[in-house]
């Protein structure tokens, strides 16, 4: 099973369609069993959809932030 940090880094790839079957059925294995990794996508596809310009591979910094962001939203549920 993909981890998250995996996800996260592979996500942008997804979106675009540049991913072969074996990987993006991974993808929808970790994303049905994670919750955490179905709402970054949901927000990696609002950020896409709201910033085209903006899209390109995001850096681990980038993805540290955006994780770092989610499970803080997390804890105040
Ligand atoms: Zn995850």
């Amino acid at each position: 099973m993909l981890k998250c940090r995996e996800f996260t880094q592979a996500a942008d790839r997804m979106l675009d369609g540049d991913m072969r079957l074996r990987e993006r059925l991974a993808m929808r294995l970790h994303w049905l069993h994670c919750h955490v990794c179905r709402r970054y996508l949901r927000q990696l596809r609002q950020l896409l959809r709201s910033v085209p310009f903006m899209h390109g591979p995001a850096s681990d910094e980038e993805v540290a932030q955006v994780m770092q962001h989610l499970h803080h939203q997390e804890k105040s549920l």
